[in-house]
C-alpha cells in the first residue's frame, strides 16, 4: 500500500501537510480530450532526438528516479505519489498525430515514443493509445523510436512488424539492474529486468532491431553493466547506450527518502557515489553535463560499458534513424477520406 506523499510543488503558493497518517494513493485517470499538439519537439544538444509523443501524463511505473516526475507539477499535481497515480490520458492522441503528419510542414523527422510517461503503461492495455499512433506511423512510413521498460509492448507485434517494414523502426529496453531487489525498490511496479529481455527476445526474434539503454546508472546500485550487455546481447539486442542519473528539482529529495526507506543499508554508499559522480552535488542542469558524471568513478563506468559494447559487438550499425533516407509519405487524398 503507498500512502500520498509529494514534495513541496514550487509552482504553487500552498502545501499539504497530514494530520497523523496521510490517505492511501488511490489510481486516478483523468481523459484530456485537448486538441493541441501531440508532438513535443525539444532543442537540447544532448538528447539523440528532436521529437517525441507521449500518450499519457504521469507513469504508474513509478520509478522513483524519473526525471519527468517534476512535469506533474506543471499541472498542478506533486512529483511524489501523484505522478505514479494521477495519470492522463490523451485520447485523442491517434487523431491528432493524423493531423500533425497531414501539415506540410511535418518533414518526417524521427519521432520518439518516450520521454514524460511509458508508452506502455499498464493503462496502455485497455486505451491502445500508443497503438494508435503506432498504426498511424505506419500508415505514413514515419520513422519511429520507442523506448519502454515494458512487455505489453508485445501486443503490438503485428503494428510493430509493419512499421519496420515499411520506415525505420527501433525499440530500446531500460534496463539498469538485473538485480530484482534493487528493480523492486527504485522501480516499484515496471515490470522486472526478465520480462524486459524476454520481450527484448521476442521482438529481435520477430526482425525487430532492439536495443538496451543501462539508463539511468545509479552510481552505487548499478553495477552489473557486463552482464546487462551479456544478456542484451543474448536476447538479440545490437544497440546500447548509457546514461547517469539525473535528479531534477523534487526529484533529489524524493528520491533520497525512498531510497532511504526501501535500501536503507545501501543509501549512504549510493548517495556519497552519485555526489562524487557530480562534482559533490546531487543533480547537473548544464546541457553536455545531465547525462554524463565526471570524475575517475563516471570515467570507469564508461570504460567498462566501451570495452564490454566493445567485446560483445554492440553499436557497430549506424544507432539511429538515418535522415537521409527519409521513408516518410503522406497518404494519397483518397486514402485518407477512408480513415
Ligand atoms: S518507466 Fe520511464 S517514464 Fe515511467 S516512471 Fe520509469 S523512468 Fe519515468
Amino acid at each position: 500500500m503507498r500512502y500520498i506523499e509529494n514534495p513541496p510543488n514550487p509552482w504553487l503558493t500552498h502545501s499539504v501537510e497530514w494530520l497523523g497518517e496521510p490517505p492511501e494513493s488511490k489510481l486516478e485517470v483523468f481523459e484530456e480530450t485537448a486538441t493541441r499538439s501531440i508532438i513535443s519537439t525539444n532543442n537540447s544538444p544532448d538528447v539523440s532526438f528532436d521529437h517525441s509523443v507521449n500518450c499519457y501524463r504521469g507513469c504508474i511505473h513509478g520509478c522513483t528516479y524519473c526525471f519527468s516526475r517534476p512535469t506533474h507539477e506543471y499541472l498542478g499535481y506533486g512529483a511524489g505519489t501523484d505522478f505514479d497515480r494521477k495519470i492522463i490520458a490523451k485520447i485523442h492522441a491517434p487523431a491528432l498525430l493524423r493531423k500533425e503528419l497531414m501539415k506540410p510542414s511535418w518533414k518526417g523527422d524521427e519521432i520518439v515514443f518516450s520521454f514524460t510517461s511509458d508508452p506502455y503503461i499498464p493503462l496502455e492495455a485497455n486505451y491502445k493509445l500508443t497503438r494508435g499512433c503506432l498504426e498511424v506511423c505506419a500508415e505514413f512510413q514515419q520513422p519511429v523510436g520507442i523506448i519502454t521498460k515494458s512487455a505489453l509492448i508485445r501486443r503490438d507485434l503485428d503494428v510493430l512488424k509493419e512499421l519496420a517494414r515499411v520506415a525505420h523502426l527501433s525499440v530500446f529496453f531500460t534496463i539498469p539492474f538485473t538485480d530484482r531487489e534493487a528493480a523492486r525498490a527504485v522501480e516499484p511496479f515496471a515490470p522486472l529486468p526478465d520480462a524486459r529481455f524476454h520481450a527484448m527476445a521476442d521482438l529481435a526474434a520477430a526482425g525487430i532491431k532492439v536495443g538496451i539503454g543501462i539508463a539511468p546508472v545509479i552510481p552505487g546500485l548499478t553495477t552489473d553493466i557486463p552482464e546487462l550487455l551479456k544478456r542484451a546481447k543474448q536476447a538479440g539486442a545490437n544497440q546500447a547506450f548509457i546514461n547517469m542519473l539525473r535528479l531534477p528539482g523534487s526529484v533529489a529529495p524524493y528520491f533520497e527518502q525512498r531510497l532511504r526507506e526501501l535500501l536503507p543499508t545501501k543509501a549512504d554508499r549510493i548517495l556519497n557515489r552519485i555526489r562524487e559522480a557530480r562534482e559533490g552535488k546531487m543533480n547537473s542542469s548544464v546541457f553536455g553535463e545531465r547525462m554524463k558524471g565526471k570524475g575517475q568513478y563516471w570515467e570507469a563506468i564508461e570504460r567498462l560499458f566501451r570495452i564490454h559494447c566493445e567485446r560483445l559487438g554492440f553499436n557497430k550499425a549506424r544507432p539511429r534513424h538515418d535522415a537521409s533516407r527519409n521513408t516518410f509519405r503522406r497518404p494519397s487524398a483518397q486514402a485518407s477520406l477512408f480513415n
